[in-house]
Formats: structure tokens, sequence, C-alpha cells
């Protein structure tokens, strides 16, 4: 694309030092992780002074993970929800927007503990499709990320009915029989990968029915990036490196607007090498990225001049001091 901050031969008044940003839309928090935090604040208020545990990440996000460890709710991760459950004896427990197989609510229950589900909507209609499917007699190939907390609920629905496949090799190795198959997939994933594993399926499998689960959030935000990005140098994506819908904004801006892409958690994490001789930086978050992070890291980009190559003799992106980033309040 054309550099419209060149400097003209022979002039050097009109040149504009600093990078445009596009601030990418819609970015940031979606509707299941307002409504999860809210969740958690509420009972965080209702029960000040009682124990209260947060079943794995509310969010994928540090930062929020450390608001709530300030006003003493208690992070219980482990490898899996049911491992987390063990480790809870009494008080309040909260279910993450990731959701949670049957079993992990019925022992909690069961356990005598008071049980608030922030489960969001959007992953509490797929383990309602995946139980009506298995209740009909389908075998369900589910397409999500192994070891994701998202997939350990929703196979929890019917271990035995649901396979769980994340490649085109898993989709491969795939040796189903049954003439009653769907397939569904992971909410938080990439749109256009999901769609290479669902074409191979396809041809696999004709009769499969396909039921995409994609949030509309995860939707919406990664073809606004593709978009964006194409008139974009690079693009900064604010989020976590455990949130999977972050990670896959990285992936879509780089495998399909071709564009490099970096993940950050803050502001202190940008490189001003990544933006030598840039004009235009896009910036979009994960869902689970709190907007004070984000507004940080536009506020320091629209401020901070385009570094030049090494040797220049003019100043660049360092001249500008990273703020600390600090504690979100929303
Ligand atoms: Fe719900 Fe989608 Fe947000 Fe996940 S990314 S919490 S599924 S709206």
């Amino acid at each position: 694309m054309s550099n419209q901050f060149e400097i003209e031969a022979g002039s050097g008044d009109c040149y504009d030092p600093n990078v445009e940003v596009v601030k990418i839309r819609p970015r940031g928090y979606c509707h299941g992780v307002v409504e999860a935090i809210r969740a958690l604040r509420l009972a965080a208020d209702e029960h000040e002074g009682e124990p209260v545990a947060m079943l794995g990440y509310l969010v994928h996000n540090e930062h929020v993970t450390r608001e709530f460890a300030e006003r003493g709710v208690k992070l219980v991760d482990a490898p899996s929800r049911l491992a987390a459950l063990d480790e809870v004896t009494e008080g309040t427990v909260v279910l993450t927007a990731h959701g949670v197989s049957p079993e992990v609510k019925e022992r909690a229950l069961a356990k005598g503990l008071n049980v608030v589900d922030a489960t969001c909507s959007d992953v509490v209609r797929t383990h309602d499709l995946v139980q009506r499917l298995t209740g009909e007699g389908y075998t369900v190939v589910y397409i999500g990320k192994v070891g994701h907390p998202e997939p350990e609920g929703v196979l929890g629905e019917a271990p035995n009915l649901i396979h769980l496949v994340q490649s085109l090799e898993d989709v491969d190795s795939l040796e189903l029989s049954s003439s009653k198959l769907a397939v569904t997939t992971q909410t938080t994933l990439s749109l256009w990968d999901t769609q290479a594993m669902i074409d191979r399926l396809r041809q696999r499998f004709p009769h499969i029915e396909v039921h995409n689960e994609i949030c509309s959030a995860t939707q919406e935000r990664q073809q606004a990036a593709v978009e964006a990005a194409k008139e974009c140098d690079v693009v900064i994506v604010v989020g976590s490196a455990r949130s999977s819908n972050s990670q896959r904004l990285v992936q879509v801006v780089s495998d399909l607007a071709n564009r490099p892409a970096y993940l950050v958690d803050t502001v202190a994490d940008l490189k001003p090498e990544w933006f030598v001789g840039c004009a235009r930086v896009g910036v979009t978050a994960g869902a689970s990225t709190p907007t004070v992070l984000t507004r940080e890291v536009i506020a320091y980009l629209e401020q901070m001049e385009t570094p030049e190559e090494p040797g220049s003799s003019r100043v660049g992106a360092a001249a500008v001091a990273k703020p600390e980033s600090h504690l979100p309040t929303n």
C-alpha cells in the first residue's frame, strides 16, 4: 500500500512522523464476558468474608483474574474442572463462561456448595444442541481445542458419543460408521479454520449434518480484524496468551489478510521494531480483554513516532515512554 506519510524529496516540512491508529470495531469484551464478570462481582459482594472460589479462569485474562484475587476470590486452577472442584470444600463456587460438564455441576451441588453458573448463553446453546443430538442417537464430531475448558464441558454431555478433533489429521483418522452424524464447533475458534475441517468431514462423511457454533461475537471480531488489516501495515491484538479467541485473531490477520499481527497483554509488551516504516497500525482486542488495556495501547500508539530503519538519524518510538499498565476497573 502507499505510504501517505512518506517524506517528499527535498522537503522535511510535510512529514508526519506519527502512525495512524485504526481502532478496529467490534473488539474487546463480548456479552458473555460482561455477564460472567458481573456474576462474579455480585457473588463477591454478596458473600464478602465467606469463601468464594472461581473454578478455573473466569475468562482467559490475567488482569481480570488479579482484580478478583484482590477482592478475596480464590482461583482454583487444575488440569480439569472436576479436579479443580475437588479443592473446593465450602462456600460459593463460580462456574466460568466456558461452561462445565453436567458431572461437575452435579458434584458441586452434592458437596453442598452454593453454585453460581456464569456459563455464556452461547456455550449453553452448544451444550443443548449436543444433548439433543446425542439423545436422538447421533454421533457428534466436535471441532475444538484439546485442553481448553469449553470442549471439556461439552464432551462431558455424552463422552462416548462425541469425538474431539482439532486438525485435518484428526479428521482423517476418524473411524465412524453411524448413519446419524453431526459436527459442531467450539465457540471461539476461527471461522476459516473450522471450515477446512468441515469440508474434509463432508468429503469423508457426505451425510454429516453441520452445526457451526462459532459465536457471533467471535465471528464479528475476526471478520472486522481481517477487513481492517488489509488497509494496515501491522495489527496489534490486545489479549492474554491464554485466550483462545485472542490467539485466533492473530492467526486470521496473518493468514487471511497477510499482515503481521502481534499479541500483547499490555502496552509494556509493544516493541518498536514491529512498527518500522509503518504508516497505519490496526488495533483490536480479544473478547476477554479489559477495555482499559486496549485504551492504553491505543493511546501509546497514537503518540508514537514511526520508528526508522536502524542507522536513521531520526528519533523513533523509543522516544516515547511506555506507561506502566494498571489494573482494569471494568
Ligand atoms: Fe460467549 Fe462468545 Fe464471549 Fe465466549 S467469546 S463468552 S462464547 S460471547
